[in-house]
């Protein structure tokens, strides 16, 4: 069949939710047995967010292959359980960079170099690449930005352009907006959702359906209304109430009906009747009551949520099918370092710290972790955390002071987290990690083997540093433990304290390959550690097994 492609635009305002929309909508097409691939077109000139603070921009999300991705990708990831590659993600530095080297190269034969059709034939043809690479059925683009926005013109006049090209049949237009409620007459407004669907009916594109997102319950009336003024179908609007439960957005969604006026209007028919069991059971234990666990992230962006996204996503699904509650307590390493916040470490009953760059904060994070090691708490280290776990073992149980990352210090004398080698002489900052998927071979007897329960497993990496091999040896012979290579033996994946009820760091991201019907192992193994050690455990009834992420 040819690729279906449904757009989503949005209006009036962004952080409306319009990543979880695409997500969710693609997760009901799933349910109806169809490949799906979501792709997100981000209008800054950035060629990717890798080099952007996680103060602009939240989380960088990383792939299998590799790509530094925005963290709507980890929505389309979670809610639809697939796995999505680095087309899924366009920027304009891209778009622009690629027609700008194929016109050095001469390729445009001489000719004038403009938007329309060189910018948008680019991102056109990045577009087409979604279901190339993925084999997907149904290719949702989700237009980053708001309607109006300079930046994204490019980017909406190329989806426009699409509709003829592809012919009507296979493309379909949701515009999502936003309905203000205005206190002094209890009442939510229609008129920036019209004015943003004028916008967009300017520059040609009519939608097909028109999500309006709102804080307080949306009336008949006010769906007529809206199907009245922007001409869509009253069946094509749907109103979405915010609502606390994320993973309660399909299953919202699911009872409005769109999924199948979508189909219809795609000349699709549902191959299969949708399997919502699975999913409602999980909705249902975030409602239920469950003991609460508290948990201190220790991090320097923690002030934005946003930017643990993924941890805070792997730390929620791994409680639920324990059956408790995570507390997230944001703690600033930085304040660590000046006597703040400890009252919030000490009263958890794990502690995590996540990746990062950049010196700043980093001896609060060691504290923290210096902390978890000798009193014994739960501790799960990502990368960084990993790599700071490291330098805390060198300094206090090997015993010297000058023990660093040489990415902090430069000149330590006992860098036992050191550049890699093949990262000497890169002066590129932008995609020259060590990135994507590789392999980890587990090394048995270890508490990691124990909670992935199988011998290799393949991780998403994304880093620079990383263990010095010089140290293997003295490091071993105290006390920590090797828990996972490479297959090669060459670089340590994961390490451990032997002595230490769950002390476990990983120099990869496991965080971004955890869905809520499956939690990563050990993330689950982390949260297990926390609740035995805070005693909730008892009234425990298991919600399945962990299982290893799908590769
Ligand atoms: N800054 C560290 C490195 O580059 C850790 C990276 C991370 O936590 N993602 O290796």
């Amino acid at each position: 069949m040819a690729t279906k492609y449904i757009f989503l635009t949005g209006g009036v305002v962004s952080s409306v939710g319009k990543g979880v929309t695409a997500a969710a909508i693609g997760r009901l097409l799933k349910e109806r047995g169809f490949s799906v691939a979501v792709q997100k077109l981000d209008p800054y000139i950035n060629v990717d967010p890798g080099t952007m603070s996680p103060y602009q921009h939240g989380e960088v999300y990383g792939l299998d292959d590799g790509a530094e991705t925005d963290l709507d990708l980890g929505h389309y990831e979670r809610f639809i359980d697939v796995r999505l590659n680095r087309v899924c993600n366009i920027t304009t530095g891209q778009v622009y960079a690629e027609v700008i080297s194929k016109e050095r190269r001469g390729d445009y034969l001489g000719g004038t170099i403009q938007v329309i059709p060189h910018i948008t034939n680019e991102i056109k043809r990045r577009i087409a690449m979604v279901s190339k690479t993925t084999g997907a059925e149904i290719v949702l683009v989700e237009v980053g930005g708001t309607v109006g926005d300079i930046e994204s013109l490019p980017f909406l006049e190329a989806i426009r352009q699409l509709r003829s090209d592809v012919g009507r049949e296979n493309t379909f237009y949701i515009h999502v907006t936003w309905l203000p409620f205005i206190g002094a007459t209890e009442e939510l407004k229609t008129k920036p959702t019209q004015h943003s669907v004028r916008e967009l009916r300017s520059i040609g594109i009519s939608p097909d359906m028109i999500v309006a997102r709102s804080d307080t319950p949306v009336d008949e009336e006010l769906c007529k209304k809206i199907a009245l003024f922007c001409d869509v179908e009253f069946r094509a609007v749907l109103p979405m109430v915010t609502t606390k439960i994320l993973y309660e957005v399909p299953l919202l969604i699911e009872e409005s009906g769109v999924a199948d006026f979508i189909l219809q209007r795609l000349g699709l028919e549902a191959r299969q009747k949708p399997d919502w069991s699975e999913w409602r059971r999980l909705v249902e234990r975030v409602r239920q009551p469950k003991p609460k666990l508290s948990i201190a992230l220790v991090g320097k962006y923690v002030e934005l949520h946003d930017a643990y996204m993924s941890v805070r996503e792997a730390l929620k699904h791994a409680a639920l099918h324990l059956g408790v509650e995570v507390d997230i307590q944001w703690v600033h390493s930085a304040e660590l370092e000046k006597g703040k916040g400890w009252d919030l470490v000490k009263s958890a009953s794990g502690v995590i710290v996540p990746g990062g760059f950049g010196s700043r904060g980093i001896e609060g994070k060691i504290q923290a972790i210096h902390y978890a090691r000798t009193e014994k708490v739960p501790f799960l280290g990502l990368c960084l955390g990993m790599q700071l776990m490291v330098v805390e073992f060198g300094r206090y149980v090997l015993g010297s002071d000058d023990v660093n990352s040489t990415e902090f210090d430069r000149s330590t004398r006992y860098p036992v987290i050191d550049l890699m080698p093949e990262q000497h002489g890169i002066t590129d900052m932008g995609g020259t990690m060590r990135l994507g998927l590789y392999p980890c071979q587990l090394q048995p007897g270890t508490v990691s083997a124990a909670c992935y329960g199988v011998e290799q497993v393949q991780e998403r990496h994304r880093h620079r540093f990383e263990f010095n091999n010089a140290y293997r040896e003295s490091f071993q012979a105290h006390g920590m433990r090797f828990a996972g290579l490479s297959p090669d033996g060459r670089l340590v994946e994961i390490s451990e304290i032997a002595d230490h009820p769950f002390m476990v760091g990983t120099q990869f991201h496991p965080e971004f390959l955890s869905r809520p019907n499956r939690p990563h192992p050990l993330f689950s193994g982390f949260m297990r550690a926390a609740a035995e050690r805070a005693g909730v455990l008892e009234a425990e009834k298991s919600n399945g097994h962990n299982t290893v992420p799908e590769h």
